[in-house]
């Protein structure tokens, strides 16, 4: 792809109105435009990333059998007064009148739906277990929306929604999905702490959180580096700040640390199948309700977390797995570049007539993994620069095409 061709540019200046670094910078590198408080566009380059955070996603949700759906953002109201958040949530659901008068919501997620649409399928034990997820936008009038995409008002999640006839095949299926995550995140470059956090008004049962660690974050956990164990802020208690939080491990201190919430598992028993009347008939043929759990992931906020934790002070860092593009080439010399077909749609060419240290600061904003430069002084081989260790080689195409498996 050449530079030229790019819809969006560069920028020199930090936009005025942002505070985070992810705000700041992926808009610099045109990855994102914000049209209000919350809500933001994804331009073409930022759109490659939420593309490949998707992918990996899918891959691993996939891989534990999981399918995805693609459901409705309009809501009706009778649908959410049957488990009563129709009320309960009235400060954070978009809730309005179409043009005749019925009341309608946006999606601020959707328990409600998917326990209504398996009433349809899941009637005996035989069906069981089942997981459907979908990666789409939620609404939600969040009061504080100051940081980016770390909290939007329109943002995109992967929600995936699992249904079980007893409590031993959640819990299969509970860790099952936490070993999923653990291995979403890792290719994703987020170092996702698993928390224990509290099971909110759904269940008794704790739920858990992956948690990232940094300055930026809004959450506090208490974390213990020797043993990986953390807790939520919220289940170590109010006084938290006062008393000395240890560890169920090694008995140790915890630290408080902020963090960001990336992910979520917790489990919801039967509140929402009861209000959807979702029974199965059990092995006796008795009637009973199904037990529920669900499992978020923010792909926006996830995006932002790599952009908060891994980036420097000249801009983005990407992985080969999440870059929407594998490399950044520049050519030094007068003579024509030509790229092996096989690696041309992978990498940036740029191809502008700006000064080759105007490409390099580009390079490094846009955080593109490699950094190829074609000078006199590399003779028939590249120069790359691997943009998150900063470790130079000489390269041929061959090697290269390698690096990035193609
Ligand atoms: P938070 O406590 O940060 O508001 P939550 O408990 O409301 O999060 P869930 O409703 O469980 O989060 O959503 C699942 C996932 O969706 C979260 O782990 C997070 O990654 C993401 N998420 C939640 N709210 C937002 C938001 N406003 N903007 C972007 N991502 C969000
Ligand atoms: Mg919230």
């Amino acid at each position: 792809m050449l530079v030229s061709n790019l819809f969006a540019k560069t920028r020199k200046q930090d936009p005025a109105d942002e505070q985070l670094v992810n705000a700041k910078l992926l808009t610099r590198a045109g990855f994102l435009y914000k049209n209000m408080a919350g809500v933001y566009s994804y331009l073409p380059l930022g759109f490659l990333v939420l593309q490949n955070i998707r992918r990996v996603i899918r891959e691993e949700l996939g891989a534990i059998g999981a399918e995805e759906v693609y459901l409705n953002e309009l809501q009706d109201k009778a649908t959410w007064e049957a488990s009563g958040r129709w009320d309960e949530l009235k400060d954070i659901m978009y809730q309005f009148k179409d043009s005749r008068g019925k009341e309608l919501g946006l999606a601020t997620t959707h328990e409600e739906v998917v326990a209504k649409i398996a009433k349809e399928y899941i009637n005996s034990y035989k069906d069981m277990p089942k997981g459907i997820f979908q990666i789409q936008d939620k609404f939600r009038n969040e009061p504080r929306a100051r940081s980016g995409l770390l909290r939007g008002r329109e943002f995109e999640m992967k929600d995936l929604y699992s249904f079980h006839s007893d409590n031993e095949c959640l819990d299969r299926y509970y860790q099952m999905v936490a070993g999923a995550y653990r291995k979403i995140f890792t290719r994703l470059g987020i170092d996702a702490i698993y928390t224990t956090a509290s099971g909110g008004s759904f269940s008794q049962e704790p739920s858990h959180e992956f948690q990232a660690i940094t300055e930026n974050g809004e959450d506090t956990i208490y974390y213990c580096v020797k043993c990986q164990i953390a807790k939520n802020k919220e289940i170590v208690g109010v006084d938290a700040d006062e008393i000395e939080v240890l560890c169920d491990g090694c008995g140790g201190k915890l630290e408080p640390k902020r963090s960001i919430e990336v992910g979520n598992i917790f489990k919801l028993g039967t509140k929402f199948s009861k209000a959807q009347n979702l029974f199965f008939k059990d092995k006796d043929g008795k009637e009973r309700l199904v037990i529920m759990a669900s499992y978020g992931i923010g792909t926006g906020r996830a995006m932002a977390t790599i952009a908060e934790i891994n980036s420097d002070e000249s801009g983005l860092v990407w992985n080969l797995e999440t870059a929407p593009y594998k490399a950044y080439v520049i050519n030094l010399t007068k003579e024509k570049l030509d790229i092996p077909e096989n690696i041309e749609q992978k990498v940036l060419y740029d191809d502008g007539d700006i000064s080759a240290g105007e490409k390099f600061a580009d390079a490094d904003l846009l955080g593109i993994p490699y950094r190829i430069v074609k000078s006199q002084k590399t003779g028939e081989k590249f120069e790359i620069k691997h943009r998150k260790s900063g470790k130079i080689e000489l390269i041929t195409w061959q090697e290269f095409a390698k690096k990035i498996n193609v």
